[in-house]
C-alpha cells in the first residue's frame, strides 16, 4: 500500500499533509522527528531513500495503531484519516454511516 514515487505529488501532498499534522501534534520523536523536520522545512525530495523509508514504516506503524473499528481501515483512503481514526476510533466514513444511522 506504501509506495513513494518523486513524480507523485499527490502522493508527496498526502505525506506533508500528515507530517505537518503529527508533528503539531507532538505524536513523532527521536529520528522519525528529525526527518519529518526536514522534509517539511526542504521538501520531501530532500529526503534519501534511507529516511523515506523510517518515514514510511512511521505512517504504516501508526496506521496499524490506529484502526477504524468498523472497517478495519478498508475506508481510510489518505493518511490523514489515520489521525480522524486516532481521535474518534472510526474512520470518517463509517462515523458519518453512524451518525446517519443514529438520525433516522
Ligand atoms: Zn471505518
Amino acid at each position: 500500500m506504501l509506495r513513494y514515487d518523486k513524480s507523485d505529488d499527490s502522493y508527496s501532498q498526502e505525506v506533508m499533509d500528515f507530517l505537518v499534522e503529527i508533528v503539531d501534534r507532538e505524536e513523532i520523536s527521536g529520528n522519525p522527528l528529525g526527518i519529518a523536520k526536514q522534509a517539511l522545512d526542504r521538501g520531501i525530495a530532500s529526503l534519501s531513500t534511507k529516511q523515506l523509508n523510517v518515514i514510511q514504516r512511521f505512517i504504516e506503524s501508526y496506521q496499524n495503531r490506529n484502526e477504524c473499528d468498523v472497517c478495519l481501515n478498508d475506508n481510510v483512503n489518505s493518511f490523514i484519516d489515520s489521525i480522524y481514526v486516532a481521535d474518534f476510533g472510526t474512520c470518517a466514513v463509517c462515523e458519518e454511516a453512524r451518525n446517519k444511522f443514529m438520525a433516522d
